[in-house]
């Protein structure tokens, strides 16, 4: 079928969610329990960064669960209130002249709803080195807030050298008794304060113009990174059990066609309903602009903009009513 074959033939429901990780699932759930006819897209298995994370510590109620196991629970209790999730990587979301949206996917489907939940995350930017995928969960991470209490009195490694890496270097240093900040300048980015703050923390030792080449491990997890120097190319290895990578994130904001508020790095402004500066288009979780990104304020979020869809709804219903002949 044509592009406009697939938008005659558009499915419309009540809201399209778009992303499975905890924000989409949770919105799931409230839709559902709303009595909304959601729609919820997810290109691979529902879970999202829980998928990528082994142990979840910090997530209310649950002292301790695996991510996959976390993911399932979420998973199975939005579809116990209805969840319709469909297997799909969702290409574009366009806001049609009449309000509406059409939401087009890779197999070629276009759905349309009056309104859209986004909680597409984000990509924490890889190193791209030999390990990194075989040792992720495994000593490698992105998270600090979620994984450092699994180093505790063992010595670690932190790459970058922006807010996010020198922050959470020292915010690592309350469980591990050494951390290794690994920067392939010699000269931090990360804003002065923090700087000082890093430099200052005795638990803290900079390793200057570096990079991690790779990064080697047994059955047990990383024990080993290999470095190479940026101006004499020599290289040189760090004996660590962990490698948290925060070089940089990428909100996955980039489906969304027209123009919408973000901020620099591309994260989506929302008001305190998470509707973002189009109406209609709301946005939860990891791609939001916020000042951290945790399962908890993911799942907040998404309970917000569920809620908010409803009453969005409403209100439409409500003045294509008044508006009708
Ligand atoms: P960032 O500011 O873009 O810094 C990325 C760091 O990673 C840079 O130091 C960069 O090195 C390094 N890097 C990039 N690619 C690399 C590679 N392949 N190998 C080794 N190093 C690499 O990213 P961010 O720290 O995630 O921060 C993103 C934004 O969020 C920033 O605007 C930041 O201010 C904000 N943020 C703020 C706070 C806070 O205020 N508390 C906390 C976290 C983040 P170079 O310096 O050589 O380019």
């Amino acid at each position: 079928m044509t592009q406009s074959e697939n938008q005659q033939n558009a499915l419309t429901h009540d809201v399209i969610i778009v992303g499975g990780g905890p924000a989409g699932l949770c919105a799931a759930m409230y839709c559902g329990r709303g009595m909304l006819d959601g729609l919820l897209i997810e290109r691979g298995l529902p879970g999202g960064e829980l998928l990528n994370t082994d142990l979840i510590e910090d997530y209310i109620g649950f002292e301790s669960i695996l991510g996959r196991d976390l993911a399932e629970k979420m998973t199975s209790h939005a579809k116990k209130f209805g969840a319709n999730i469909v297997t799909d990587t969702v290409e574009s979301i366009e806001r049609r002249e009449d309000g509406d949206f059409d939401v087009t996917t890779q197999l070629g489907k276009v759905y349309r709803a009056p309104a859209v939940i986004v909680t597409a995350g984000g990509t924490p930017t890889k190193l791209g080195v030999p390990g990194e995928k075989e040792y992720a969960g495994k000593g490698v991470s992105y998270c600090a807030v979620c994984d450092g209490a699994f180093f505790k009195a063992e010595t670690i490694a932190v790459v970058g050298g922006g807010d996010a890496a020198v922050e959470e270097a020292d915010y690592l240093t309350r469980y591990a008794e050494k951390v290794y900040l690994i920067h392939r300048r010699d000269q931090l980015r990360a804003s002065p304060i923090l700087q000082q703050r890093a430099l200052e923390n005795p638990k803290i030792e900079m390793v200057w113009n570096k990079v991690v080449e790779v990064i080697h491990g047994d059955d047990h997890g990383v024990n080993q990174l290999r470095l190479r120097d940026t101006n004499t190319g020599g290289q040189s290895t760090l004996s660590v059990t962990g490698c948290f990578i925060f070089i940089g994130f990428i909100p996955n904001s980039g489906v969304i066609k027209g123009h919408f508020e973000h901020d620099a790095q591309g994260y989506i402004i929302t008001d305190d309903h998470m509707m973002t500066s189009i109406p209609g288009l709301f946005a939860a979780g990891d791609l939001r602009v916020q000042l951290t990104r945790q399962i908890t304020t993911a799942v907040g979020d998404a309970t917000t903009a569920a809620i908010a869809v409803e009453k969005y709804l409403t209100v439409r219903k409500e003045q294509a009513v008044a508006s009708s002949p």
